[in-house]
C-alpha cells in the first residue's frame, strides 16, 4: 500500500533540507516526505498526486515566500486536499501576522523558526496533527480508475474488457457521481470533458483519453505480439476449449501461443455461475474458471496474445501461417480453431443505435451492480439466459425473462428452473418477442409483441440483456477450411463422403478426429460442426487435440 503524503514547502534550499531530513528520520516509515522549494511547483505536485488518488497528510509551507506565500499556499493546497492538515512554519518576526492568518485560513498549527530540538518543539506536535488525520483517513483506491457515463457504449465496452480480462479498476461514473465533491475536484484538475470519455487513470499517474481497449491493454502490458515468428501449436480462441489444448499442448512440451480477439475465458467467461463443471459442487463462475486457466496455461509456458485477433491463415509445405489484425504474423506446424460461436443479433426496430446504451448482448458481469432498483428484461430461454437472470435478480427490482416458446421446461436444465422458481423478484413472459425498442441517449421502453392475443405492449425496461442462441463467424477461413452451411466447422469422419477423403487431402491416412480437411489444422468447441455445447465438453475436445496434434507432428 502507498504510503501517504508529508509535503513541505521552503524556498530556502538549506531549511527545505533540513526539515526533510527531520521529517524523514520520525516519519519515514509510515509517510513518504517530499519537498518543494517553491509553493508553485507545489501545488503542481498536489495536483499530480490527487490525479494518481495519493492521500496527502500534511502540508508544512514556510510563510515567507515570494510570490505566494504559506498562507496563500496552503488556503489553495487545501482545495485539492481537504482533508490535508495544514502547518506553518515561521520566523518570531512573523508570528502576530501568522497568528491572524492562522484564524482566517483554518491552519492547524504554527511552529517557529529554528525546531531544535524537534524531539520538543516539531515531533509532538506533528505527532497529534498526524493521529488526528489517521483517524479519519480511509486508503484510497490503489489500481485503474475510470471516468465515464453508464449508458455510453464506448464506456460499457472498456469497462467490460477490465472486468473480463479481471484487470481490477474503480469505476467512477461521473454523472451519477456529479454532485460529489471529490468527483468534481478531480473533473477540474483533469480539465476533461464530456468528449473526453472514457478517461482512464492509472496509478502512476498517466491518463488516457477517450480511451478504448487496445490502448489500455498495451499500458497494462497484455501481450499482443508474438515474441517468435514460429510455434509448435498455435490456438485461435481462449474458450474453455482453447485454453484446455494450450495446458495440455504446453504441459506436453509444446511451444505453444494462443490468440485471443475479446478476452480468455470466451464464452464461459461470461457465465454468472457453472454450477455442472465436473468437480466444483457448488458451481464457479465464468471469470474464475477463466483466470485459473489462464494461470496454468501461463505456468506451463503458454504465450497468450490478448486483445488479438487472428484474420486469416494459409498454408506453406508443412508450415501453417497465421495472419494477425495488427498486420502481424507467424507461422507454426499444428494450428487449432476454438473460436468458439456469438451471440446472434436480435432483429427489432431501433435496437442497432442502443446497444451498448442500455441493449446488450450476453455478458452484463459488469452491468449487474448498476441494476440496483431496476427493471431488467432477459430474452432467451436457454441456460445462459437463466443464469444471467438470478444474477441480475441478487440486485434488480424485478428481472423479466422474455421467451418465445410456452416455457423454459424445452430450453433450461431442470436446476436452473428451480432455482427462478424460488427467486420472488422473476417473472417469466412466454409466448412473447421484442418488436421494438425505445429512448434516445439509453433504453427506456420496449415494445413487447404477446403472440396469443396479436398485441404490443409498451413496458419501462432500464437494460435489456439477449440471450438467443450464438453462430460461429468463420467467413475469414473461406477457402481453406470446409464448413457446414450455418459456418461451422467440419471435422474428422465429417468431412469423408463415403470412403472419399477431403478435396486436396494430399497424406495417405484420413483426417484425424478433430482434424479440418486441412492436414495439421484441428478444430475443437463450438465453433466445430456438431460438437456439443458445453465447457465440459470444450475441455475433453481441447485435450484430445493434443493427442492428435502429437501424432501429427510426429510425421511432420
Ligand atoms: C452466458 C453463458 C453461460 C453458459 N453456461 C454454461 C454452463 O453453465 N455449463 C456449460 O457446460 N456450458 C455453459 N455455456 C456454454 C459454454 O460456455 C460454451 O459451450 C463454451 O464456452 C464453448 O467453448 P469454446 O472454447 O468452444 O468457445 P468460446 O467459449 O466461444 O470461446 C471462443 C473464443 O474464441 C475467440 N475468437 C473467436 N474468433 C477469434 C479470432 N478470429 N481470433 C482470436 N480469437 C477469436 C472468442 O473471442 C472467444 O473468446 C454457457 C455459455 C454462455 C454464453
Amino acid at each position: 500500500m502507498a504510503k501517504p503524503i508529508v509535503l513541505t514547502v521552503d524556498d530556502d534550499l538549506d531549511v527545505l533540507r533540513t526539515i526533510e531530513r527531520d521529517l524523514r528520520t520520525q516519519y519515514g516509515a509510515d509517510y513518504r516526505v517530499i519537498g518543494s522549494e517553491s509553493p508553485e511547483k507545489g501545488l503542481d505536485i498536489l495536483r499530480q498526486l490527487k490525479i494518481r488518488n495519493d492521500s496527502v497528510a500534511l502540508m508544512l509551507a514556510d510563510q515567507r515566500m515570494p510570490r505566494m506565500n504559506g498562507v496563500e499556499f496552503l488556503l489553495e493546497g487545501m482545495q485539492i486536499f481537504p482533508e490535508a492538515k495544514r502547518a506553518l512554519l515561521t520566523a518570531y518576526a512573523d508570528t502576530t501576522a501568522a497568528i491572524s492568518a492562522i484564524n482566517e485560513a483554518n491552519i492547524n498549527y504554527f511552529f517557529l523558526k529554528p525546531w531544535d530540538p524537534p524531539e520538543e518543539h516539531l515531533y509532538p506536535q506533528l505527532d497529534d496533527l498526524l493521529d488526528d488525520w489517521r483517524a479519519s483517513y480511509r486508503p484510497a483506491f490503489e489500481g485503474i480508475r475510470v471516468l465515464g457515463t453508464r449508458w455510453s457504449p464506448r464506456c460499457y465496452e472498456l469497462r467490460d474488457f477490465l472486468a473480463r480480462n479481471h484487470l481490477p479498476y474503480q469505476w467512477i461514473d461521473v454523472e451519477q457521481s456529479a454532485q460529489d465533491p471529490e468527483t468534481k475536484r478531480l473533473l477540474e484538475l483533469l480539465g476533461t470533458g464530456a468528449s473526453d470519455l472514457p478517461v482512464v487513470l492509472f496509478p502512476d499517474g498517466t491518463k488516457l483519453l477517450e480511451s478504448v481497449p487496445a490502448q489500455v491493454a498495451q499500458k497494462v502490458g497484455l501481450r499482443t505480439r508474438a515474441q517468435t515468428d514460429f510455434y509448435d501449436l498455435a490456438i485461435i480462441g481462449g474458450g474453455p476449449a482453447g485454453l484446455a489444448a494450450a495446458v495440455y499442448g504446453a504441459s506436453e512440451g509444446l511451444h505453444t501461443v494462443m490468440i485471443e480477439r475479446e478476452a480468455p475465458g470466451g464464452q464461459a467467461g461470461m457465465s454468472s455461475r457453472i454450477e455442472n463443471y465436473l468437480g466444483f459442487p457448488t458451481g464457479l463462475s465464468g471469470g474464475d474458471l477463466a483466470r485459473r486457466a489462464v494461470v496454468q496455461a501461463q505456468r506451463f509456458g503458454v504465450e497468450i496474445l490478448s486483445p488479438q485477433e487472428a484474420v486469416s491463415i494459409r498454408t506453406e509445405g508443412s508450415y501453417r501461417i497465421v495472419k494477425l489484425a495488427d498486420g502481424g504474423k507467424f507461422s507454426c506446424h499444428a494450428l487449432l480453431i476454438a473460436a468458439g460461436v456469438q451471440w446472434r443479433r436480435l432483429e427489432a426496430a431501433g435496437i442497432a443505435r442502443l446497444q451498448g446504451a442500455g441493449v446488450y448482448y450476453g455478458g452484463g458481469a459488469s452491468e449487474a451492480l448498476s441494476s440496483k432498483g431496476e427493471i431488467i428484461y432477459v430474452v432467451g430461454g436457454a441456460n445462459s439466459a437463466g443464469q444471467a437472470a438470478m444474477n441480475f435478480a441478487k440486485y434488480a427490482e424485478k428481472v423479466v425473462v422474455l421467451v418465445r416458446g410456452d416455457g423454459l421446461a424445452a430450453t433450461m436444465s431442470q436446476y436452473l428452473i428451480d432455482q427462478i422458481q424460488k427467486t420472488p423478484n422473476i417473472q417469466i413472459w412466454t409466448r412473447a418477442t421484442v418488436a421494438e425498442v425505445h429512448g434516445e441517449a439509453r433504453l427506456e421502453e420496449i415494445s413487447v409483441l404477446c403472440w396469443d392475443t396479436n398485441k404490443v405492449e409498451r413496458v419501462p425496461a432500464s437494460s435489456m440483456f439477449i440471450f438467443i442462441g450464438a453462430l460461429p463467424q468463420t467467413d475469414w477461413l473461406a477457402g481453406i477450411i470446409e464448413r457446414d452451411d450455418r459456418g461451422f466447422i467440419l471435422t474428422g469422419p465429417d468431412l469423408m463422403r463415403g470412403s472419399e477423403r477431403p478435396k486436396g487431402w494430399t497424406l495417405d491416412r484420413d483426417p484425424f478426429l478433430l482434424e479440418t480437411n486441412v492436414p495439421g489444422i484441428f478444430a475443437v468447441g463450438d465453433v466445430r460442426h456438431g460438437s456439443v455445447k458445453r465447457v465440459a465438453s470444450g475441455v475433453g475436445e481441447g485435450s484430445v487435440a493434443v493427442q492428435f496434434i502429437h501424432n501429427y507432428l510426429s510425421k511432420v
